[in-house]
């Protein structure tokens, strides 16, 4: 697929118009890897229509810069491409994938600090959360690298003398991708190593809200030498992205679908997979548990809360959401960790120095924390600090705790995804684990205590896939990331991140002598 050169041309004149200022002014110093172009079979091309959509810094409403408005036919484009790299790639050995992977890592190593930087613009997260974005997002890329060259079979013990059995794995094809904005370089890489190790090829469409990110990697997928057509990134606005998301599911030239986002869309595109029987790997929203017990180590949980709560504004998928704390601590805890929340958050333009609470990703999702604040608060807890919209700007949300939440409220029954702490005290484990597990979602909880007995029990009880024990922070690219109930199916890094990227071939050798 090619543009007409006429507008091709008007299309990079007017990319490096527009990016360029708006992103000189913000310390990127290398601007070759911001494209507005879609990525496909290793061209970059505008979208059919012409159309583009804008990007904005949620910090101050600012154009970012534009990007092309995919739709159907350029998505069908994307997974030929896909589809015919596919042919010659799951050929390659798994030596020379691992090689690329880790030439792609490098060069997101080399172009961290710009990567961080062009994050935080379209993203609004704070620079050093982007900066560590960056280095989870790209230890995916290196972890796969390695992990590409331990793919193996197995030999079974045949039952008869003349046969022999092996299992082998295979790449299943091609991958489609589709990733949210809160993570929007990691999303990717989480996904992409895996399915490139195992020999797969993939389409990615990433979040309206931050495509620049995913764009960026793209080009250093090419500049590390990747083959064409093997990595593709769809951008699309949210209009159009339903029809690229029928596509990417119900395409016969596509194997699966990778898909990190809300639950609501997770069971949509579930819905839209069975139709074809693909793969799927579905992460999708949380609502964690965060208990604190009599026997816990107040300072602990405090400082365990602080990071559990507030990274991105709140705005992740294993944010503590529900916190539990025991009677016996309870006064104490609420007293350390407001003088916490006053010490340690800085609300701000993430480009700013010491700013550790950036904006939510745009207006809409402000406007919902803020209804779910106001109607937990009208349903009688109590506000101890903060409470509404902060001064910063139009997507800013003030630091909040508040206590005596209980179960029907809407800030236990929701995902919150925003630096709102809601408390509720309790009496007893039993009681704790009861409320904990009362959800629909399973994907972190974390628990506080230093009763050996206790920890045992809580650990094998917490209904979720992912539990954090006297620990906030929780992921790596060596862990198997996922979630249980409906927080989803599957499992991405470590090396059970590649199995959904792989099938088990039976290979049966018959009439041996
Ligand atoms: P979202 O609305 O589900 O969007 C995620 C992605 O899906 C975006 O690329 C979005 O594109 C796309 N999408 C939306 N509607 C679609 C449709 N009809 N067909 C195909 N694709 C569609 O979620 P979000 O608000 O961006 O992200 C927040 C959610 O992600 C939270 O629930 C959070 O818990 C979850 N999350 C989970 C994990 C995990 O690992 N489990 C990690 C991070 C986030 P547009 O941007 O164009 O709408």
């Amino acid at each position: 697929m090619t543009a007409p050169s006429l507008f091709g041309t008007v299309l990079r004149l007017h990319k490096s118009r527009v990016l360029t200022a708006a992103l000189r002014g913000h310390g990127l110093r290398f601007a070759s890897f911001v494209h507005q172009e879609g990525y496909i079979g290793g061209q970059w091309v505008p979208a059919a229509s012409g159309k583009l959509f804008p990007v904005t810094n949620p910090a101050n409403g600012e154009v970012v810069g534009s990007v092309a408005d995919m739709g159907e036919e350029e998505t069908q484009a994307a997974i030929d491409a896909a589809h015919t790299a596919f042919q010659t790639w799951h050929k390659t050995t798994a030596k020379e994938r691992s090689g690329l992977l880790r030439q792609w890592y490098n060069l997101v190593e080399e172009h961290k600090e710009d990567l961080a930087r062009l994050m935080v613009l379209e993203s609004g997260k704070p620079l050093v959360e982007a900066r560590g974005e960056i280095s989870y997002g790209s230890a995916f890329l290196e972890w796969y690298s390695e992990e590409a060259r331990r793919i193996y079979g197995e030999v079974v013990q045949s039952p008869v003398t003349s046969k022999e059995m092996v299992f082998i794995r295979r790449p299943i094809g091609v991958a489609s991708m589709i990733t949210p904005w809160n993570f929007p370089n990691a999303m990717i890489t989480r996904k992409a190593g895996a399915a490139l190790a195992a020999g797969c090829t993939c389409v990615v469409k990433p979040a309206e809200d931050t495509p620049f990110s995913a764009l960026a990697l793209a080009e250093l997928a090419e500049k590390a030498g990747i083959p064409p057509g093997v990595v593709n990134v769809v951008t699309a606005s949210r209009g159009n992205t339903p029809a690229v998301g029928n596509l990417m599911c119900s395409s016969p030239k596509v194997a699966g679908v990778f898909f990190t986002g809300s639950t609501g869309v997770g069971k949509l595109l579930y819905n839209q997979c069975a139709q074809g029987v693909k793969r799927i790997g579905l992460e999708l929203g949380g609502n964690a548990p965060f208990i604190v017990f009599n026997s816990a180590s107040v300072k602990d949980a405090v400082a365990g809360l602080m990071v559990a709560k507030f990274r991105n504004a709140g705005q992740t998928c294993i944010s503590a959401n529900r916190v539990l704390v025991q009677e016996g601590v309870h006064d104490q805890f609420l007293a350390a960790l407001k003088e916490a929340v006053e010490q340690q958050t800085v609300v701000g333009d993430g480009m700013k120095d010491g700013v550790t609470v950036g904006p939510l990703i745009n207006a809409a999702q402000l406007k919902r924390v803020e209804k779910i604040v106001q109607e937990t608060v009208a349903c009688g807890a109590q506000v101890v600090m903060g409470g509404s919209v902060h001064s910063a700007g139009e997507c800013f949300f003030q630091p909040t705790i508040l206590t005596g939440v209980t179960e029907d409220m809407r800030a236990f029954k929701e995902e919150i995804f925003g630096p709102v702490i809601p408390i509720k005290k309790f009496e007893t484990e039993e009681e704790a684990l009861k409320t904990a597990n009362a959800t629909q979602h399973g994907l972190a909880s974390y628990f506080y205590s230093q009763d050996v007995s206790q920890v045992w029990r809580v650990a094998r009880s917490l209904e979720a896939g992912m539990t954090g024990i006297n620990e906030g922070l929780i992921s790596a690219a060596e862990v198997a990331f996922g979630g249980i109930k409906e927080s989803g199916i599957g499992r991405e890094g470590s090396k059970h991140g590649i199995d959904d990227y792989t099938y088990i071939k039976y290979l049966c050798f018959g009439g041996i002598n």
